[in-house]
């Protein structure tokens, strides 16, 4: 080790104050090292404080417009209810402010030091402080500073456009918006303000939305969202944004031109090493412009690791906050853990949820001698009442030779949930008679998972020729 790093201010600088980065600093705090974490925004990172919770916040508050109008056919005679945007603008940002105050505390009782502002690394063990350009000797550094927004290659008007960020802090709800992107945050913005009685239209530029999901889960979505009155214009791109009054035109490369009130891309994020020095340091970053690590989240420079979504591993919450307390654990806990990416669930939370763990069809036939698909697309109860023209998908994707389900795809209420439990026995190496071996738990939604008794389709791959 170097004498700067003997002299080390710091045991750990953690750059960035996300889930990853807060999780680190207060494991590694555990285990007794000196930690300092800095912060340029707000500490809670993008899941908390523009990401994940506010966006679960508007999605609840979204759904109420079904549920008001799933109430008559229990019964139920409402006035016509009215929607204040600003209320829950309000609400949800009071809610975020909390949870700030509650991770900044958290770090405090933990011993950690925060630093408000940008920090930058110099060399393997040196950090810089842009605010008072202090410079902090660290023995190890971590880099947890997230994903930054991408509006991919410049178009004129780009400056009207809006992202996920921006669109949490509207003053007022648009009566109609243009999204660009047909993954996560596209599809669930869609609903959320679909839900809120904004016209929206998606325009994609693939075939069709939620590419890498499951095809009959694409398929469905789809066709749910269009039932809600979202428009969904796919193999389409947005050329050009105009301001056209208080409003905007977005022109199609179609040539169509459609007028909105706000246009918003959500079409990825990139992984945020701008201007943090990383290139200096000498940490290799991977083509994707990543923070290339190993196993263990160590950079080439063996003091410097990363975690979270700048390595562009596996790019959610958990996954980073699993990362953040591994890293902690091997360098300071004095146990080398290892993150183990395979069978991580996920959920969209478009209108109806989406719940996936594992393979899909697609990727289980590609890898398997043979496949079974069990599927079951069905009403869901609740639909019978409120005369609701919605359907709920659940398929298994299963190896035809051992009987393991490989992979569980959801769509409908309550998808998010379900597959979180389904992950466990997924992880566990469930077999299809394992789920036949479990009793149905009647009347749920969940009770299809272990009562498809036949296949609908068996896949066997085809030899080379
Ligand atoms: P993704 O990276 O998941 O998807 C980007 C979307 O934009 C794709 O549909 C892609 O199309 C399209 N796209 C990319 N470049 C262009 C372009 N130049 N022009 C037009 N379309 C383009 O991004 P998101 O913004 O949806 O999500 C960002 C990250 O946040 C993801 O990593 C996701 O994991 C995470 N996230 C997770 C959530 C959850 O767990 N519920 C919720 C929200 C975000 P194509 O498919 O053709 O490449």
């Amino acid at each position: 080790m170097s004498s700067a790093a003997n002299s080390a201010d710091v045991d750990l600088f953690v750059i960035g104050a996300g889930s990853g980065g807060v999780r680190a600093a207060r494991i590694a705090a555990g285990h007794g090292a000196r930690v300092m974490i800095a912060e340029e925004y707000r500490v809670g990172g993008t899941c908390v404080i523009r990401g994940c919770v506010p966006k679960k916040l508007l999605v609840y508050a979204a759904r109420f417009a079904h549920e008001f109008e799933d109430a008559a056919g229990f019964g139920w005679k409402l006035s016509a209810p009215k929607f204040d945007w600003r209320a829950l603008i309000a609400n949800k940002d009071r809610e975020i402010a909390r949870l700030e105050a509650a991770y900044t505390t958290g770090l405090e009782k933990a011993g950690v030091t925060i630093v408000r502002g940008r920090a930058v690394v110099e060399d393997a063990h040196t950090v810089r402080l842009d605010g008072d350009g202090r410079r902090i000797a660290a023995r190890h550094i971590l880099v947890a500073t997230g994903g930054a927004v991408s509006h991919g290659p410049e178009i004129p008007g780009i400056e009207h456009v809006i992202s996920s960020n921006e669109a949490f802090h509207l003053t007022e709800l648009p009566r109609g918006i243009l999204i660009q992107g047909g993954s996560y945050i596209a599809v669930e913005f869609a609903g959320i303000f679909s839900g809120m009685g904004s016209d929206v239209a998606l325009v994609y530029r693939g075939d069709n939305i939620l590419r890498g999901f499951d095809d009959d889960v694409r398929a469905r979505l789809r066709v749910e969202m269009q039932a809600c009155g979202i428009r969904v214009v796919t193999g389409q791109t947005v050329v050009a944004v105009a301001r056209a009054g208080e409003r905007y035109t977005a022109r199609l490369s179609s040539g169509d031109e459609l007028a909105v009130d706000r246009v918003m891309f959500a079409i990825g994020r990139r992984p945020n090493v701008a201007g943090l020095g990383l290139e200096a340091a000498g940490v290799a970053l991977a083509r994707d412009g990543a923070v290339a690590v190993d196993e263990y989240s160590r950079t080439s420079v063996p003091s410097i690791y990363a975690i979270g979504d700048v390595t562009n591993r596996v790019n959610l919450t958990p996954v980073a906050i699993r990362e953040g307390h591994a890293f902690a654990d091997t360098v300071f806990g004095g146990r080398a853990t290892r993150v183990d990416h395979a069978d991580v669930p996920t959920a969209v939370f478009s209108e109806p949820e989406i719940g996936v763990v594992g393979l899909t069809e697609g990727a289980a036939r590609a890898r398997f001698e043979c496949v079974d698909i069990y599927k079951a697309e069905f009403r869901p109860m609740k639909a019978t009442l409120s005369g609701r023209d919605t359907r709920m998908l659940m398929k298994l994707v299963v190896d035809g030779v051992s009987g393991r389900v490989l992979g569980c795809h959801i769509v409908g209420e309550g998808a998010g949930e379900m597959i979180q439990l389904v992950g466990i026995a997924v992880k566990m190496k469930a077999t299809k008679a394992d789920f036949d071996a479990t009793m149905a738990l009647h009347p749920t939604a969940a009770e299809e998972l272990v009562t498809m008794r036949q296949p609908s389709a068996r896949h066997l791959r085809q030899a080379a020729q």
